[in-house]
Parts: C-alpha cells; sequence; structure tokens
C-alpha cells in the first residue's frame, strides 16, 4: 500500500546536533515535514502544542529524558513513537515498548533503516481496519471508529495497542497466531519477534482486563497465538 509522506509530520528530539541534522535532512529529503528539539523540555513544549504522525524520541535527552516523555505521551492523539537510543539493550527495548513505543532503533542505524521504520509505522497508522462493532464482556470495540469502550468509558490506546486489538477484533472468537499478528501490525521482518507482541498483549489486558494475570477477553492459546473470545456476561 502507497502511503502519502506529505500528509505526516514527524518530530524529533535529540540532542546530539550531528545526528538530529542527518536524520532531518535524510527524513526532509524522503519529502516528510520535519520539526526537530534538541532538549525534552523543548519536545515537550512541541508536543503540547502541535499534533504529530511519528515522534523520534532519543533517550538521553537534557531537561527531561527520553523514558519520562515516554511515560507521559498517553491518550488518543500522541503520535506513535519510535525510540532511538545508543542502548542495545533488551531490558531497554522492552521497557520502551512497554512504555508505549510503537518501535525501537539502536543507534548507528542507516538511513535506509530509519526511513523504512518511519514507513512500517505510518502503514500501520494509515491502514483501516474494517468495519463493524464487537462487544465481549464489559467491552465494545468499534473497527470503524477505532475506539474501544469498557463499561461505557473510552479506553485510550496507542496506535499499536489499537492495531493489535483490531486483528484480533476482526475475527472475534479466533485463533490468530503469531506470526500473524508480528507481520500486520509491525511487518513481515518482525515474524520472529514475539517479545513485541507479548509485551504488547500484556499491556492491552492491562488495560482492558479486570484481571490482566487471569485474562478473559484476550485469550492465549498456548503457543499458537491469541484469540479475542466472545464472552456474555461482564467479566473481562
Ligand atoms: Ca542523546
Amino acid at each position: 500500500m502507497a502511503v502519502s509522506v506529505r500528509s505526516h509530520r514527524i518530530l524529533i528530539a535529540e540532542d546530539d546536533a550531528v545526528l538530529r541534522n542527518l536524520i532531518q535532512q535524510v527524513l526532509a529529503t524522503d519529502g516528510y515535514a520535519i520539526t526537530a528539539a534538541s532538549d525534552g523540555r523543548e519536545a515537550k513544549r512541541l508536543l503540547g502544542e502541535e499534533s504529530f504522525s511519528i515522534l523520534l524520541l532519543d533517550i538521553g535527552l537534557p531537561f527531561i529524558d527520553g523514558w519520562t516523555i515516554l511515560a507521559d505521551a498517553t491518550g488518543g492523539t500522541r503520535p506513535a513513537i519510535i525510540v532511538i537510543s545508543a542502548r542495545g539493550d533488551e531490558r531497554d527495548k522492552v521497557r520502551a515498548l512497554d512504555l508505549g513505543a510503537d518501535d525501537y532503533l539502536t543507534k548507528p542505524f542507516g538511513a535506509p533503516e530509519l526511513l523504512a521504520r518511519i514507513r512500517a509505522v505510518l502503514r500501520r497508522l494509515d491502514e483501516g481496519e474494517g468495519s463493524g462493532i464487537v462487544e465481549t464482556g464489559d467491552l465494545r470495540i468499534d473497527l470503524a471508529k477505532r475506539t474501544v469502550h469498557r463499561n461505557g468509558i473510552e479506553v485510550r490506546l496507542s496506535p499499536t495497542e489499537w492495531l493489535l486489538l483490531a486483528e484480533l477484533a476482526v475475527r472475534p472468537g479466533e485463533v490468530v497466531d503469531q506470526r500473524t499478528l508480528l507481520a500486520k501490525v509491525w511487518g513481515s521482518q518482525y515474524i520472529g519477534d514475539t517479545n513485541y507482541l507479548r509485551t504488547f498483549v500484556l499491556r492491552l489486558r492491562r488495560k482492558l482486563e479486570k484481571d490482566p494475570v487471569h485474562p478473559v477477553c484476550i485469550e492465549t492459546i498456548g503457543r499458537q497465538g491469541y484469540r479475542l473470545s466472545i464472552v456474555h456476561q461482564a467479566r473481562c
């Protein structure tokens, strides 16, 4: 699917001027509208004032670090967040995903990889997920409006959390295997990356299940995959 880059605005929060300028150049050449912030305070201010499709977020930032920005960036209108970090540690990666990052890129990275990750995230944002309303337990999932309500109260999901839920909700009661979910939500290059999937399933359960440790609606089906179960009592 073609992704229209010009309608997407990207904020870069990076204190390393050389890297920031380089990223800015690469993305501008590709047609994106770019805003840059050199520290965490500026990034927070811009996030509050303008709307962006993507935030490229360095973890080690002056004044307010990337972890704090990530933890604070909640709500339905927040951009998709790609963390760029010098730390290649798997625990940092899981922590970033757990805090709401949509992807994680380890420095140093090349321009083609950066652009590919951005395209993948934008593709996820742009793809419609069908229509219809799925009700299970105390959840009401509206696939056309891209909203989920629990007991009548809207639950805010990140763009990636929503896509994962929508993949399950378009096949209610059916097991969707891990590879399919990884390919559809993150892209085919991610089909081995079950960490992403586990982390996001956990995040969805924390937001949507009464007891996330004993989930009722978002079920794990052995090693196969996951299922959105249709239950008729309010048990999620
Ligand atoms: Ca830095």
